[in-house]
């Protein structure tokens, strides 16, 4: 059973603001894991102190609070409302702890948690960066053989000149005069309230002073990136590659985003793909096809030498074996299969034509040049 909230912080029920405010930062000092290593009871009373802080700082948690008890905060209730993308959505007290500690420098290692007027960090601040997408083309034999790109692109990435702060060097964070730092106002329409976060401050509970000249107080300033992509060889058009925190850059001081690479595969003039097998339509003479001999083939790789046997016939498919694509995620490499038209001529000069005459005729019957099995099937048919 959990402890109620005013009794850990040991406060009266009707605690001003101020007072919650002086006994967490007497007890967080006091109990703070890092000033006691080791000791599991100090950490999880300093677990408990945060979580009966984190409510009663918010005035719309500490009214269900007060009204419903520990159970406005289980399962389904509002403990979690208001948590960013950021990692940071105030559920894991150490977690802000941390934070507060980095960024406040030597003046008081509270300084920066408090000085938002309540230290609600919890629904604005850090924020993830966006990611971003690159359509990249290839060729077939780039996707083949696998290779490496130089991409440029633009992006945000964090102000120089102000480190992402978005504020001006010199200048100061000033509590949010919108929502006087809570980083969430509450409109009333009827009986029903709505919080959301507050316009002026996106949640921050800090407005900047005076912003930053070179980011107008964004705290990021689009640039232009490179990034050298590897690319294995085996992709295909919808592949995708992840260049890890080369999207947009975070906000105040969130983590980047990614860069997704997206393949698209450019058709090629010779080869068609198939998953992992490469076809290609080569046409050869048709007294080649009838008396064999070998030909050269066009491969991915170079060149490729292919049998033709006599008597080959149009539309016959050879398959030379692991000429085609090799596999992304290992296995076999795929192959290439070569379909034979067979041509015929159309245009003969007279000494051919009179070679071919002779040809006919050697054949027999020159007016019936079908096969002996055609014949047969034929006459049934016309019987
Ligand atoms: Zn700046
Ligand atoms: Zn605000």
């Amino acid at each position: 059973m959990a402890n109620d909230y005013y009794e850990l912080l040991g406060v009266a029920r009707d605690a001003s603001e101020a007072d919650l405010k002086k006994a967490y930062r007497k007890l967080a000092v006091k109990y703070h894991p890092d000033k006691n290593p080791g000791d599991a009871t100090a950490e999880a009373k300093f677990k408990e102190i945060s979580e009966a802080y984190d409510v009663l700082k918010d005035a719309d948690k500490r009214a269900a609070y007060d009204r419903y008890g520990h159970a406005a905060f289980k399962q389904g209730g509002m403990g979690n409302a208001g948590g960013g993308r950021g990692g940071m959505g105030g559920h894991d007290p150490f977690d802000i702890f941390r934070e507060a500690f980095g960024g406040g420098g030597g003046g008081g290692i509270f300084e920066e948690f408090f000085g938002g007027g309540g230290g609600s960090r919890a629904s604005g601040g850090a924020e993830h960066g966006a990611d971003l997408r690159y359509d990249l083309e290839i060729s077939l034999e780039e996707a083949a053989k696998g290779t490496e790109k130089e991409i440029r692109y633009r992006r945000p990435v964090s102000c120089k000149k102000c480190g992402g702060s978005g504020a001006e060097p010199g200048s100061r964070k000033v509590t949010c005069p919108t929502c006087g730092g809570a980083g969430q106002v509450t409109s009333n329409r009827g009986f029903i309230s709505f919080r959301q976060v507050c316009p002026s401050c996106q949640g921050a509970g800090q407005t900047i002073e005076k912003p930053c000249s070179d980011c107008r107080g964004e705290g990021r300033v689009m640039d232009s990136s490179t990034v050298k992509v590897r690319i294995p060889a085996g992709v295909a058009t919808g592949s995708k590659l992840r260049s890890a925190g080369k999207g947009e850059a975070g906000h105040m001081g969130g983590q980047a985003g990614d860069l997704y690479i997206i393949i698209h595969v450019k058709d090629h003039e010779l080869f068609e793909r198939h998953d992992n097998d490469l076809f290609c339509e080569v046409p050869i003479k048709f007294t080649l096809a009838a008396l064999g001999g070998s030909i050269s083939v066009p491969t991915l790789f170079g060149k490729g030498s292919l049998k033709i046997p006599a008597g080959t016939q149009t539309g016959t498919t050879f398959r030379l074996r692991e000429q085609g694509i090799p596999a992304l995620r290992g296995g076999r490499k795929g192959d290439l299969l070569i379909r034979v038209q067979v041509e015929v001529p159309t245009k003969l000069t007279s000494d051919q034509k009179a070679k071919l005459e002779d040809y006919a005729e050697a054949c027999g019957d020159p007016a019936n040049p079908v096969s002996e099995p055609f014949v047969e099937k034929a006459k049934k048919f016309f019987r």
